[in-house]
């Protein structure tokens, strides 16, 4: 007899800033049942709707092992596909699937996938600052807990420099000029550069505000101060400006939190037009499309750095490292400040030390969630403000 899925449970929660989407597939043998990441924080409870109106029927009563089938199913049932809230909802239920294969055979996802390839995943952390002192005081910070790759940001994305000569009647928004921008990260990533010194390995996120062919500009006069990578120069609707950047300087290239649809990765992987691959593993629909990717990328020489800041949930960092630890060709994992009441919701979040993530030995995603805690932190509604990104006239532009 087959171990069947038994009902599908959506678990939203919000312990910090980010609205966190779990979902638990609970299985027909007593006391089995997986957890999945589904979080697309700002469209939080658009998922939750997807997973318990369309998913849940379409799955209770199938065969747990069968991921790969359930998976593909999911993708073309409802014929229209790719679009990030359904490949969320998809994904919560694929990891969750994983992770209950993993605790069937006693094993982990990574040793499911082809087992280690090395003990603890390298992290890079987000050092922000007002000031380009600000922010050398933060690398010092982490590089004195024991992090080497730090990613530097000042005044957050797009910075906060420059004059902002708004007109008349200016809506409210996140305004932000892009010259300015362009001008103050330059002297800042230099700054750092020169007062830490050559080992630290340092790392900038342009997240897609600039001009193409300012990003082509950015990435080469940036080239000198030798990044490990450059992130989203370009926005996913840009993609073919690549080719001038990569034509231009060596900066190496990371890309890929925003990708919903193979599309917008197949092309730039196999030109070898970026470095590092950089998807959000519930924004592409999983482990299984995750893992597919990263073998694809092996093959092209793009190394992998998986998408994980605060809005990716602790279980999706959990599969984060499984993968980190698995894929021969990684890069890097992001990482953020996991709070007391994370590691109090979720037993077995991963834990860092000297810049290393490390795994437990728990089988399958090796995470859990307390769910009745989860519940004291119910999710908030409020409207983004940070998304709703301006430049000085006023413009609407990408976040
Ligand atoms: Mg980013």
């Amino acid at each position: 007899m087959p171990i069947t899925i038994d009902d599908i449970k959506v678990i939203l929660t919000q312990p910090g800033k980010s609205r966190l989407c779990i979902v638990k597939v609970i299985t027909s043998e007593p006391g089995l049942y997986g957890l999945g990441c589904a979080t697309f924080t700002q469209r939080i409870f658009a998922v939750a709707t997807a997973i318990e109106r369309h998913l849940k029927p379409f799955l209770l009563g199938r065969d747990v092992d069968r991921i790969e089938e359930i998976w593909r199913m999911s993708m073309v049932h409802g014929y229209w596909r790719n679009g990030p809230v359904l490949n969320n909802a998809i994904s919560g239920v694929d990891q969750a699937l994983w992770d209950i294969k993993g605790k069937r055979a006693g094993m982990s996802v990574c040793d499911l996938l082809g087992g280690k390839v090395r003990e603890a995943a390298h992290v890079y952390v987000h050092a922000d600052g007002g000031s380009k002192e600000e922010v050398v005081d933060n690398v010092r910070a982490y590089m004195e807990r024991g992090f080497r790759y730090i990613r530097v940001q000042m005044g957050g994305y797009g910075g906060q420099g420059g004059q902002l000569i708004k007109p008349l009647n200016a809506p409210a928004g996140a305004y932000f000029n892009p010259r300015a921008y362009c001008r103050d990260m330059l002297e800042m990533i230099a700054h750092v550069r020169e007062q830490v010194g050559a080992e630290v390995e340092l790392l900038h996120d342009i997240h897609e505000r600039l001009a193409p062919i300012h990003a082509v500009q950015f990435a080469k006069d940036v080239e000198p101060f030798r990044l490990f990578f450059l992130e989203d120069a370009l926005a996913p609707e840009d993609i073919h400006w690549f080719r001038h950047i990569r034509g231009q300087c060596a900066t190496p290239l990371a890309m890929g939190e925003l990708f919903n649809n193979p599309q917008e990765w197949q092309l730039l992987i196999q030109e070898r037009l970026i470095d590092f691959i950089r998807m959000h593993i519930s924004q592409m629909g999983g482990i299984t499309p995750a893992r597919n990717v990263a073998i694809f990328a092996d093959l092209y020489g793009a190394r992998t750095a998986w998408h994980g800041p605060s809005d990716t949930s602790p279980v999706g960092h959990a599969a984060n490292l499984q993968l980190d630890l698995w894929h021969p060709n990684f890069g890097v994992q992001e990482w953020y400040q996991p709070s007391d009441l994370d590691y109090a919701i979720f037993p077995g979040l991963p834990i860092v030390d000297a810049g290393y993530l490390y795994p437990n030995d728990e089988p399958g995603l090796g995470i859990d969630i307390d769910e009745r805690l989860a519940a004291k932190y119910p999710c908030q509604d409020f409207v983004e403000e940070w998304t709703q990104t301006r430049l000085p006239d006023g413009t609407p532009v990408r976040p």
